[in-house]
């Protein structure tokens, strides 16, 4: 039975206020909006678990250090005593070459797993000198990208899952509504036994402060999650979505915050998720943890 996780940066937990644009957003950021002690109403059943991004390690948590956790249920900042920002460095993309969860669900069996996002070209011509945490994690398990011929063809999603970034650009693929953009991910989520979906502009909205830009963004994002959890057959399906810090949900600030993030979960086996996740260390286990229960009622 399928899991998907969808893979938000910069998305904590905060308080209300003019300075949270998920609170000046109100219902329409659902279900992406949660608060501190408050007990969010979440749409399709789903759970939330709390979840501790600074991983017991001074200093602001960041993304190539949650991310690496996140990926391969390690806990790099507690390993290798610091949280380092952007992409990981080879310390972290050793972690990730031994243990990211696609290697582990390649091992696993069951398959296919998919990576959504559709890659540019550039990338397949002149290999950037550094790479995502994402990026290394599914190379450890030899896994094909997503190119721009999936994105055309409704078999991956761009980043920011409107193509508007790339249409902007004049890139030949088409725009898609939030919608349209969420029937590809949902398709792919009921057709692989693992799917990843990663967002990473809502944390750039929040590093720029951009208060016009953060409100598009996690609107848009709120009504393409919502569409996904409309599509995803939440009976046989496991939807995650988590994120590797805060960021976005304090505008008053352009660092990463300390907030935990919320880790929500639908569907089949949200239970198992809301009880295990409470660190970022957590996700992976969780995955493989759902994963294995399934293939042993098979
Ligand atoms: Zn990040």
């Amino acid at each position: 039975m399928p899991v998907l996780l969808i893979f938000v940066d910069g998305l904590g937990i905060g308080t209300r206020g003019r300075h949270n644009p998920l609170d000046l957003l109100g219902e329409a950021a659902a279900p992406l909006a949660v608060f501190e002690d408050e007990e969010p109403p979440l749409p399709f059943g789903g759970l939330l678990a709390r979840t501790d991004a600074r991983l017991g390690v001074e200093g602001r948590p960041q993304s190539a250090s949650g991310q690496t956790t996140i990926l391969t249920g390690v806990n790099v900042p507690a390993r290798l005593g610091y949280h380092k920002q952007g992409f990981p460095n080879e310390q972290m993309r050793e972690v990730l070459r031994e243990h990211s969860l696609f290697l582990k669900l390649k091992d696993l069996g069951p398959g296919p797993d998919v990576f959504a996002n559709a890659y540019h070209p550039q990338f397949f011509a002149k290999r950037p000198r550094w790479v995502a945490a994402t990026t290394v994690a599914v190379e450890a398990a030899g896994l094909p990208f997503r190119t721009f011929e999936d994105l055309k063809e409704g078999r991956a999603v761009f980043h920011d899952f409107t193509n508007r970034v790339l249409v902007e650009f004049g890139v030949d693929v088409p725009e898609r509504t939030p919608e349209e953009a969420a029937a590809v991910l949902a398709n792919l989520a009921n057709t692989h036994c693992f799917t990843l979906y990663e967002h990473f502009i809502a944390d750039r909205a929040g590093h720029e402060q951009d208060e016009g830009a953060a409100l598009d963004i996690l609107g848009e994002l709120a009504r393409f999650v919502r569409a996904v959890l409309s599509l995803v057959d939440l009976a046989r399906t496991t939807v995650l979505l988590t994120s590797d810090h805060g960021n976005v949900e304090d505008l008053s600030t352009r660092n990463h915050t300390l907030n935990p993030v919320p880790t929500l979960a639908w569907g089949r086996n949200k239970e198992t998720a809301a009880r295990r996740v409470r660190t970022l260390a957590d996700i992976t286990p969780t995955i493989l943890e759902i994963l294995k229960e399934e293939d042993a009622t098979k």
